[in-house]
């Protein structure tokens, strides 16, 4: 099921007090009580802000859950959900899983005795080697950063059912328009804001997502406790961003359908990773459970796997600019083994399809022809530069 925008936009009335169609920045610490805990519904702005509210009931809407808790990064909110976890706990993660996510379960809940089994996930029956009694999350993120692997996500929650685990789905690749992961079994879903959601690289935002009071009363809790919530102006700013999520988001499908394409073709690319392409290895679960969207994120190897190459062509894009992050209006363009992904030993990084040359690209709103133009005169440059090293070589 898509996203109804008009549902999605009016979900948020207009502020009572003053007709105001943009939601209030409440930008206060405290709020005044008439009497000791008799209050407007809000004390303290850690605890709970309006903007927050409204971000958090907007988030809940747009995935279909019944609660959102907005944090101040989306590793807060990932680090918000390994709360639930008690020492001797157990996790099965995807293998290829966003680094920081990597960086935190291993450096910071490894010591807290947590331990994490990192699965192929793509084919569901690997989960069950490791799931046992003591698998508490199975963490999926699909597609995956970097190498865009999909993973069935009905399958693995019906597993997780039969042992009492919960599946968290990491939905920032998708982003709820391509992919609504309630609808899957899943029963937490979380956000790094900063991308789609945000979707013009202006601010860094943590959403957890969850279906039932339960879980919605612990992440709560847990929200209140530890404190790494999201600021009010940052709320907002996540709000207007997702008044445009679905226009934005089916451009950057399309466009990178287009630009996946065209990299699949071109000579000094060896391999193109993009769950739209039929020589996805999992383009049929993708095409079943992503609404036909395939995300605007692509990434690609060079047939010169070394990081000078990868180098060669992210230094000489002009439009895709050469940052961290996605899901912004404009694209970006990054070497994941030399930035987002440093933090993962290159051994393993190499066993999960993270190649020296890997490059990954987020297509933003611009013309489709001008990014491949962009991509085509930088890939010459690339190739131009490999052909100095191998004659230097000699
Ligand atoms: N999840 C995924 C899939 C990501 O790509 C990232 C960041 O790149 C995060 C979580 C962490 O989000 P943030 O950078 O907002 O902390």
């Amino acid at each position: 099921m898509s996203i109804n925008t008009t549902q999605l936009i009016h979900s948020l009335p207009v502020d009572p007090l003053t007709g105001s169609i943009s939601v209030p920045i409440y930008q206060t610490a405290t709020f005044v009580q008439d009497a000791p805990g008799v209050h407007k519904g809000f004390d303290y702005a850690r605890s709970n802000n309006p903007t927050r509210a409204a971000l958090e009931q907007l988030v809940a809407h747009l995935e279909g859950g019944t609660n959102a808790y907005a944090f101040a990064t989306g590793l807060a909110a990932i680090d918000a959900v390994l709360k639930l976890l008690s020492a001797g706990d157990e996790i099965i993660a995807v293998d290829d899983i966003y680094g920081g996510a990597y960086r935190l379960f291993t450096h910071v809940y490894a010591k807290f005795g947590i331990k994490v089994h990192y699965v192929d996930t793509t084919e569901a029956d690997n989960v069950l080697q490791y799931i046992n009694e003591k698998t508490k999350l199975i963490w999926l993120e699909s597609p995956t950063n970097p190498t865009l692997k999909v993973s069935d996500i009905e399958r693995i929650a019906a597993i997780a059912k039969s042992f009492n685990a919960l599946v968290v789905v990491d939905n920032t690749f998708a982003s709820p328009v391509a992919q609504q992961p309630f609808q899957l079994g899943a029963d937490i879903i979380i956000h790094s804001g900063t991308k789609y959601l945000g979707g013009h690289s202006d601010l860094v935002a943590g959403l957890v997502v969850v279906n039932n009071t339960e879980l919605a009363d612990q992440i709560k809790f847990i929200q209140n406790a530890s404190g790494g919530i999201l600021g009010p102006n940052d709320c907002w700013l996540l709000i207007r961003g997702i008044e445009t999520l679905t226009l934005r988001v089916t451009r950057q499908c399309e466009t990178a359908l287009q630009v996946a394409t065209f990299l699949e073709s071109h000579d000094a690319v060896a391999t193109v990773y993009y769950p739209g392409l039929s020589s996805h290895k999992n383009h049929e679960i993708a095409a079943r459970q992503q609404n036909g969207l395939f995300g605007g994120v692509i990434s690609f190897t060079l047939k010169e796997d070394t990081e000078a190459a990868a180098n060669a062509l992210v230094t000489n894009t002009q439009y895709f600019k050469l940052a961290e992050s996605l899901g912004g209006v404009k694209s970006l363009i990054c070497s994941p083994p030399q930035m987002t992904h440093k933090s993962i030993p290159r051994e393993k990084r190499l066993q999960s399809g993270v190649a020296d040359s890997l490059i990954r690209i987020s297509c933003g709103i611009e013309e489709a022809e001008d990014l491949i133009k962009d991509l085509e005169q930088a890939l010459v440059k690339a190739q131009v530069s490999a052909t100095v090293t191998a004659a230097q070589a000699v």
